[in-house]
Order: structure tokens, then C-alpha cells, then sequence
């Protein structure tokens, strides 16, 4: 069965002697070092000279200093800039400063799992990635709640590494409610398959191909947007409340018959070989060759797909039905809607 850690099980003056390097001040970053402070420990932030977030970390009451700077500081390294740029920072930024012995710390597997980043042997390597966007991470501390979170230990050189990146994860809040053990490994593929095959790409294309299907039938494009993108938010607030089965006895019996008869002939048998596909392409390593080339290459592909989804018909009925419709608390959907995957 999965290690799950709480707060009993980690100790925040395991860090008492160390410094810790926030690279990056996004989403994840922001909440790390405000986090990481308020729990006592020191903390450093890493931003280039022109970046845009130095002021807000200053405004925050934190030191700032260049990234190989703040590197050179600490011994504990939280690497939270974009993924994309990790492989550039770690050579330019990370792997002149680090020392035997300091802790290089992920909150996503993804350059580790793909050598994009290879570390020396004499770093601890660990991931601690909390399962929520950065605004609710700080959020849920200062109102003393938690957030799950996931650990890694991908390299222990100094035999401390699991204490160490425990103590970080009880520091910003996530031993509040549960901390998971997994591999660089599971949480890369997992989180990839998940926001593809399911999360973002899935449920998107479901949407899309619901409200095409009615609009093509003559239905009006307003109650397409309410049926089939609208009303998902309340069918997957059901769904993590309790589960399936929450929402199966929520629903109407006539809405549970037809969704039990028809579901899986919607999405079937040939859709779930074509999520084994994507998986592969995971796994063995194509899928992040291929964003690696587009990222390359000036994001070519990414652009083109971004703009035909933004000309998508669904976004302009959409827009104009939340105007009309204040349904939506302003500020609540604008943390929220930023990427948790
Ligand atoms: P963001 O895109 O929010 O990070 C932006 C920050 O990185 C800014 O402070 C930016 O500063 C800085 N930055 C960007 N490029 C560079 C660069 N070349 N050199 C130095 N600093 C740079 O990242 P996230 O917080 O979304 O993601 C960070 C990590 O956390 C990733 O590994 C991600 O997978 C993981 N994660 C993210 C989650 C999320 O909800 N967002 C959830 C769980 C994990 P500047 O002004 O200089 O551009
Ligand atoms: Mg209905
Ligand atoms: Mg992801």
C-alpha cells in the first residue's frame, strides 16, 4: 500500500541549518518561499535581473538575488521556473553553484525523468509537488489548511534526502493533508497521461464533439454551451465530493439509465486503445522529444493548435453567456482556472 505522510511525520528544524533557493516566483514559487517563511525557514529567491516578478517577491518581504547567486547561497535548491527553461537555468544558473551535499528539489519529474537535466552523483535529488496551482497552496496555509502533495526521492547521497524534502513539504503545507510517496517515474507519466488522455485534452475534445453534435442537429448554440460545457462543472463537483457513485445517485435515474446504457458507447473500446497509444508515447520518451523539437523550433505547432481552439465557436458563445449569466464568483475561477497539471 502507498506511504502516506502527515505532519507528525516530518520536522521543519531538519532545515534549521540550511538555506533554501526558490527559483522562480509563479505560481508554484510565490507559495513555496511565502510558505517556507512563514514556517521559519530561510529562504532566498532566484529571479533574473529583468525579471517581472522581483518586484512582488520584494513587496512579499523576501531577499532576491540572481538565480546562480541565490544558488551559490543555499543548499537547498527549489527549482520552480517553467519547465521548458529548467534544463537552460540548471546549466547556466544551478550546476556552477552547487555543492556536494546540497538538495536539488522539483515540483514536477519531467527534466530528471528525461535526462534533460542529469545532476552530479553528490546532490540529493527529490521532488515535493503539491497537487494544486501555486494560488491555493498559499491560500490554504494562511487559512492553516493543507494541500496534498507528492514526494520523490530520486538520488539520496546524503542519506537525509527523505527527512529533508518531508521537512519542505510539512514547511509549505502539504503534511496538513497527506503527503504521497511515488517515483520521478509514476509522477511524470501519470501526470502526463492524466492531463491528456483525461484532464485537459479529453475532456475538452468530449466537450467539442457534444456541442458540435448538437449545433450540426439544428440545436441552439446557448443550450449546447449549457449542456455540454456548463453543466460539467456541476457533474465533477459531484464527482470529487464522493466519487462516481455521488454522482450517479445525484442525477436523475432517467440521466443515470442513459448515461450507464450510452457512456461506453460513446467513449469505447477504441478510444481506450487510443489512450494505451498516448500512453506509450509517454513512456517511451516521444512525446516529450516531440515538445522539446516544438519548443526548439518557436512553438509552431502550439501556436496554430492555441488560436484554432481560441476561434473555436464554443468560446465566443461561451463569453457572451457568462456576461449575460453572472454565474461564475470572479474571483475564485481566476486562481483556480490556472493549471493544477
Ligand atoms: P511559472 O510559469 O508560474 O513560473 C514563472 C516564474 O519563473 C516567474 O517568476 C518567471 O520570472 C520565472 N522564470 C521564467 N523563465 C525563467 C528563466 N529563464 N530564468 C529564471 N526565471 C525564469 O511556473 P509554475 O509555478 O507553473 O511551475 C513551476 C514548476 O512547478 C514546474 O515544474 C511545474 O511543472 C510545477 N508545478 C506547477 C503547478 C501549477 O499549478 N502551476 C502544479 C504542480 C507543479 P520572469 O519574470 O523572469 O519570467
Ligand atoms: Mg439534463
Ligand atoms: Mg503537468
Amino acid at each position: 500500500t502507498t506511504d502516506i505522510y502527515y505532519d507528525d511525520d516530518a520536522d521543519v528544524s531538519t532545515l534549521d541549518d540550511e538555506t533554501v533557493a526558490v527559483l522562480g516566483y509563479g505560481s508554484q514559487g510565490h507559495a513555496h518561499a511565502q510558505n517556507l517563511d512563514d514556517s521559519g525557514v530561510d529562504v532566498v529567491v532566484g529571479l533574473r535581473e529583468s525579471s517581472s516578478s522581483r518586484s512582488a517577491a520584494e513587496a512579499d518581504g523576501l531577499t532576491v538575488e540572481t538565480p546562480a547567486d541565490a544558488v551559490a547561497q543555499a543548499s537547498y535548491v527549489s527549482v520552480l521556473v517553467p519547465d521548458t527553461v529548467q534544463s537552460d537555468v540548471y546549466e547556466n544558473a544551478i550546476k556552477p553553484n552547487l555543492e556536494a551535499g546540497d538538495t536539488l528539489q522539483f515540483a514536477h519529474g519531467l527534466n530528471i525523468h528525461y535526462s534533460q537535466i542529469e545532476p552530479p552523483a553528490d546532490v540529493d535529488v527529490t521532488m515535493v509537488a503539491p497537487k494544486s496551482p501555486g494560488h491555493l497552496v498559499r491560500r490554504n496555509y494562511e487559512n492553516d489548511e493543507g494541500t496534498p502533495g507528492l514526494l520523490a526521492v530520486y538520488q539520496d547521497t546524503t542519506g537525509d534526502a527523505d527527512d529533508r524534502a518531508l521537512a519542505y513539504a510539512k514547511a509549505i503545507g502539504c503534511t496538513r493533508a497527506g503527503v504521497i510517496e511515488t517515483t520521478f517515474q509514476e509522477e511524470v507519466e501519470s501526470d502526463l497521461f492524466g492531463e491528456q488522455a483525461v484532464l485537459c485534452g479529453g475532456v475538452t475534445a468530449l466537450v467539442k464533439h457534444g456541442y458540435e453534435a448538437l449545433v450540426d442537429a439544428g440545436y441552439s448554440p446557448e443550450i449546447a454551451y449549457f449542456e455540454c460545457l456548463n453543466e460539467l462543472k456541476l457533474i465533477v463537483d459531484l464527482m470529487y465530493e464522493g466519487g462516481n457513485m455521488e454522482m450517479w445517485n445525484s442525477v436523475s435515474d432517467t440521466a443515470e439509465y442513459g448515461g450507464l446504457t450510452r457512456g461506453d458507447r460513446i467513449v469505447d473500446d477504441s478510444v481506450r486503445e487510443n489512450m494505451d497509444e498516448v500512453l506509450a508515447e509517454i513512456q517511451d520518451g516521444e512525446f516529450t522529444r516531440e515538445w522539446i523539437l516544438e519548443n526548439q523550433a518557436g512553438r509552431p505547432s502550439y501556436n496554430q493548435l492555441r488560436a484554432a481552439e481560441q476561434d473555436h465557436e464554443i468560446e465566443e458563445v461561451g463569453e457572451r453567456l457568462r456576461d449575460l449569466f453572472a454565474w461564475a464568483e470572479e474571483d475564485e475561477t481566476e486562481d483556480e482556472a490556472e493549471s493544477a497539471t
